[in-house]
């Protein structure tokens, strides 16, 4: 029978049996490496003993308190983990049930503070092209992703955009402090462009996903934008919703410049594949001039749900527990120097990029200039495809502003030993191998 489920294309993918640890079978039995932890959420793996228990523990007990109706002990106890794991001063934790949920969360909050701050004339948050953001209206109109963006133009505000800080497509060196500055420099640009005085927030992913591929800020760029929103009285808001829970060897993607934001947002491997969790954590005198000025008119009906709030807090104990943000820093080195000595092997792989396990490749016609590969490739989608195929989940996306370039996540989950990179390595070798065939691209022996 045809399915009746629809997602955003006809995918025809096998129907999923099982998961455990880094693996998962569909229902013939064939098994498949989730080497991008699903869409880098799965990052403690599947199938936790520990997590699954902590649930089954609350579902005992309760699994839906409505928020106003009650506290529950299931998301104090979250609430209380997750700030002591935030800058000084950043203690406010508001629950939601995903990322776009939590960046929304983030632009109402930071609209409402102005307000009550009595500056009416802030609500333009300026954002990064290419960025992703979320799916929803609001966190669209801060998403950098023109394919999808554009169906819904006349419905979205209209925010203004800076170039994320692509060093190595502009030929710069990113580790050179005047890179930084440059980039950051085209914030201060825009601010003054928009007038300072109408601009409520910047929203940046510390360390890129989807859209840019592990992009990861050069020399100085975080240090200065935050003193630029500083300058101008400007929120920052870190989208953390991939890089924050360890995948990049730190708790929090921004640890690694250890700058601090006024609002981060969080979700993806804050409930790890177990339950649908988010959360936007605020500047406690943000939430306190909010809550005094008559309250904060914003909430979604499962939030707090003390099942997800169990799963959440047995995730980070269990993070906490197996050492996995130091395994993500040095299993993530050992892959970072596999993928780039691919580079010896495919002069198509132009880029290897990111922090932890939070990793990507580029794929470009000519490493020199850049050049993408011709979209008639379709190198984002076969890559995948044959990849697949041999029991390989890898995660891409076109980028350069959704013109052309493919980009290639590989981020398996924060439980991966080196041994099984090895095995990762073996069958990505193998699906470029093929895919370079296909695509009449040279390779090295
Ligand atoms: N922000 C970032 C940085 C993301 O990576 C994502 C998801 N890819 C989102 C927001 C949106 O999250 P969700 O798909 O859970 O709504």
């Amino acid at each position: 029978m045809a399915s009746k489920l629809f997602y955003q294309s006809r995918l025809p993918r096998p129907a999923l049996d099982r998961a455990e640890g880094i693996y998962m079978w569909d229902i013939s039995g064939k098994r498949y490496i989730d080497g991008s932890s699903g869409a880098m959420v799965s990052n403690i793996g599947h199938s936790n003993p520990a997590v699954l228990q902590a649930m089954r523990d609350q579902m005992e007990k309760s699994t839906f308190g409505y928020r106003l109706h009650f506290q529950t002990e299931a998301s104090e106890i979250l609430a209380e983990k997750t700030a002591a794991l935030c800058p000084d001063g950043m203690n406010r934790v508001f629950f939601v049930s995903g990322g776009s949920e939590a960046v929304e969360s983030t632009l109402k909050l930071a609209r409402q503070y102005a307000l009550a701050k009595g500056q009416a004339q802030r609500f333009k948050v300026i954002s990064r092209m290419p960025s992703y953001h979320g799916s929803t209206l609001g966190a669209l109109s801060v998403t950098g992703y023109a394919p999808l963006s554009a169906p819904f133009e006349p419905m979205m505000q209209h925010m203004p955009k800076i170039p994320a800080p692509r060093a190595y497509l502009d030929g710069l060196d990113a580790d050179d402090p005047a890179t930084g500055l440059h980039y950051a420099d085209m914030l201060e640009q825009k601010i003054l462009d928009e007038g300072p005085d109408t601009v409520l927030a910047f929203i940046v992913e510390p360390v890129g996903g989807a859209s840019t591929g592990a992009l990861v800020p050069p020399a100085g760029y975080m240090q200065r934008i935050r003193d630029i929103c500083d300058t101008y009285g400007i929120l920052l808001i870190h989208d953390e919703v991939m890089s924050g829970g360890g995948r990049t060897g730190r708790f929090w993607g921004a640890d690694h410049w250890g700058t601090a934001p006024d609002l981060i947002s969080i979700s993806k491997g804050f409930g790890g594949g177990y339950v649908p969790l988010g959360a936007m954590i605020a500047r406690d005198e943000i939430v306190e001039t909010v809550l005094d000025a008559g309250g904060f008119a914003h909430g979604h009906t499962y939030a707090g749900n003390p099942l997800a709030c169990a799963a959440g807090t047995a995730v980070i104990d269990e993070i906490h527990r197996a050492g996995l943000i130091e395994n993500s820093a040095t299993v993530g080195k050992y892959l970072e120097s596999r993928l780039n000595a691919l580079m010896n092997r495919y002069p198509f792989i132009g880029d290897v990029r990111g922090k932890g396990l939070l990793l990507a490749f580029e794929l470009v016609a000519d490493r020199v200039t850049m050049e993408p590969l011709p979209p008639g490739l379709n190198a984002h989608s076969r890559l995948v495809d044959i990849a697949y195929d041999k029991g390989l989940i890898i995660y891409s996306r076109r980028t350069r502003g959704g013109l052309s370039g493919d980009h290639f996540l590989v981020c398996p989950p924060m439980i991966t030993t080196q041994g099984q990179v090895d095995e990762i390595m073996e069958m990505l070798t193998a699906a470029l191998d093929d895919f370079a065939a296909e695509a009449g691209l040279g390779r090295s022996a």
